[in-house]
């Protein structure tokens, strides 16, 4: 595995090749894995991005505590077939500050896009830029930021980027929990409450197997769920819109947000009107990250 820090060297690296992109912000756990391992079995060079965006922080302070090892990340993308690690500075991504912005209306507008104002112009903007810039054929993105995928999808149609869009399952620890780099800060304490999130869900779940098919109620089954932590949203929204859909039927996911001391966690399950779910896959051992 090479590793790169500069638009030009990555596309020496990959030039005519079919190369898939995985955009992470490193921190690398098992979900970080599963679409790399994902992007491998496309048959091209798979290409991995780290770059803690600084354009998609609404908090200055989750910026600076972001959790950041290269080294770690480097031996893990090796381990996971990583062809070329593109791990560009801040001044290789935004040489001068940017004066041009990407903004996905209407499906960055709910859920995260209100909570987290102006999150998704920054993601939506790195995006298109390592998009410009790698000019992969397939990008992979996880489902466990639904709604993210959703903004990359209608981004790289309204600007038609030749590049295939790939979700991939969410990953979750054995309990249920779903892995992401933030679960390091959750405390001992809070875990239980933390599995509210994907407990509810399940719920759900096994609802719109059984015929629910109501958004209202598919909701607070979940609400019903979560025990001491302070919920932002939970929501049914349409897979590609991201707009609250009062009956399923069509693609969906169901989607919440809450924070577990001062951890901010989200989670979602993509739900379909023929009773359908996905809930992601389960570990069968504790992650990697500790305490996960
Ligand atoms: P991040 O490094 O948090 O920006 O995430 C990079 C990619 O990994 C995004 O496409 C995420 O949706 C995806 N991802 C994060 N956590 C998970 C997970 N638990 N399962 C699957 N994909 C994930």
């Amino acid at each position: 595995m090479k590793i790169v820090k500069t638009f030009t060297a990555v596309r020496s690296e990959v030039a005519g090749a079919s190369a898939a992109l995985v955009p992470t912000m490193g921190f690398l756990h098992e979900g970080h894995v599963s679409l790399l391992e994902l992007a491998g079995g496309l048959g091209g060079p798979v290409v991995m991005s780290l770059f803690v965006n600084p354009l998609q922080f609404d908090r200055p302070v989750d910026l600076e505590r972001y959790p950041r090892d290269l080294d770690r990340d480097a031996g893990i993308a090796a381990a996971a077939g990583v062809d070329l690690l593109f791990a560009p500075t801040v001044e290789e991504m935004y040489p001068s500050p940017p004066r041009t912005r990407v903004r996905v209306d209407s499906v960055s507008e709910g859920m995260e896009g209100e909570h987290r104002p102006g999150h998704f112009e920054g993601v939506a903007t790195v995006v298109a830029k390592l998009f410009a810039g790698i000019q992969p054929e397939a990008a992979v993105f996880g489902r466990k930021d639904a709604q993210q995928l959703a903004v990359v999808r209608r981004l790289t149609a309204d600007l038609s980027f030749p590049v295939e869009i790939i979700g991939a399952p969410t990953v979750r620890a054995p309990d249920g929990l779903a892995v992401s780099s933030r679960n390091v800060f959750i405390a001992e304490d809070d875990r239980a409450a933390a599995l509210g999130l994907s407990s509810g869900l399940f719920a759900a779940a096994e609802a719109v197997a059984a015929g629910e098919r109501n958004g209202a109620r598919l909701e607070s089954l979940v609400r019903d769920r979560l025990g001491d932590v302070r919920v932002e949203y939970v929501s049914l929204a349409d897979a590609f819109e991201a707009e609250p859909v009062e009956t399923l039927e069509r693609e969906a996911f169901l989607a919440v947000a809450a924070r577990v001391g001062d951890v901010r966690l989200i989670d979602n399950i993509v739900v379909w009107p023929d009773g359908s779910s996905d809930t992601g896959v389960r570990l069968e051992r504790p992650s990697i990250l500790r305490r996960m």
